[in-house]
């Protein structure tokens, strides 16, 4: 579905020119559930404008289903397919009312205002919003016109959606909604490309990206680059609270097995060393 080869991208400026992807390489299948970690400045958002031709590629190329996002003629095609949630919420609402927000992709696409309002109110209730159709963003929380740009995306019905760092700029309670919405997303089918700076959101992807100085340095499961505390405490992460608790018993000469990651593992490891503790 999605395929980079060689992408490099450099900001050109006066006070002189930034590498910000450097000879960056994968493929995403169609209904993957990718998540991207990195440093700040490691170059996700960057990468993520790439999906849409948002920016053009210095050089090498990105595919999006076949498509070449630098050919002009392509560019229209290529955002059809992949939608995009950025980081600030307040940054992406345009309109007054959350139905009209919803609404604003499609009108600039020209389709019939009957077919607009049922495309919406689809993609309200998707996202658990409906009884807000009427609301003015202003009074929502972070966390739901958070929503509100999703159910934008989802009335595009893009077969891929690209979100750079959405829940940054939230509470928990706000980080799960939108996680939480982001999974139903991707269990319909949709391709997920998550970035995020919170490991234990890019713990339930399917696969991660670890990107550093504009390369993607692992392409791995959360499994394996979650469980190597080593290269994350190196890069100045936190590792998934599980992986560090079995970490510090193993230091403690308990006899856990390598590479767990969730606490239901942790627990399962735990129950098996102690045949004594309650079971279920
Ligand atoms: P991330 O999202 O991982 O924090 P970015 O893609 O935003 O990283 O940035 C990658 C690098 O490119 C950083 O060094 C950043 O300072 C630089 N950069 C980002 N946007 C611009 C820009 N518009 N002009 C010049 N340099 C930029
Ligand atoms: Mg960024």
């Amino acid at each position: 579905m999605i395929r980079a080869e060689g992408l490099r991208h450099v900001y050109k400026s006066s006070s002189g020119d930034k590498v910000a992807l450097d000879d960056v390489s994968f493929t995403i299948d169609d209904g993957e559930f990718i998540a991207i970690i990195g440093t700040n400045g490691s170059g996700k958002s960057t990468l993520a404008k790439h999906f849409n031709a948002l920016l053009l590629p210095t050089a090498g190329k990105i595919f999006v289903n076949e498509l070449d996002t630098s050919q002009e003629e392509n560019i229209w095609h290529v955002r059809e397919k992949v939608g995009m949630v950025f980081q600030n919420p307040d940054s992406e609402i345009v309109a007054a009312i959350v139905e009209d927000d919803v609404a604003f992709g499609l009108e600039n696409l020209g389709i019939a205002p009957d077919k607009i309002r049922e495309r919406v109110d689809l993609a309200l209730d998707a996202v658990n919003m409906a009884d807000y159709k009427k609301f003015a963003p202003s009074k929502l929380s972070g966390g739901q016109k958070q929503r509100i740009a999703i159910a934008g995306v989802i009335a595009m019905q893009t077969p891929v959606i690209v979100l750079d760092e959405p829940t940054a700029m939230l509470d928990p309670q706000g980080r799960r909604e939108v996680l939480d919405m982001v999974k139903r997303l991707h269990a319909q089918g949709k391709t997920i490309v998550y970035i995020t700076h919170f490991m234990e959101e890019a713990a339930q992807a399917q696969r991660v990206f670890l990107m550093e100085g504009g390369r993607i340095i692992r392409n791995d499961t959360p499994r394996e680059i979650f469980t190597d505390a080593k290269e994350m405490k190196r890069l100045g992460f936190d590792v998934p609270v599980a992986v560090e608790i079995a970490e510090r018993l193993r230091r403690k000469e308990l006899k856990l097995p390598p590479k767990i990651l969730t606490a239901d593992e942790l627990a399962a490891a735990l129950k098996k060393l102690s045949p004594q503790l309650p079971r279920g």
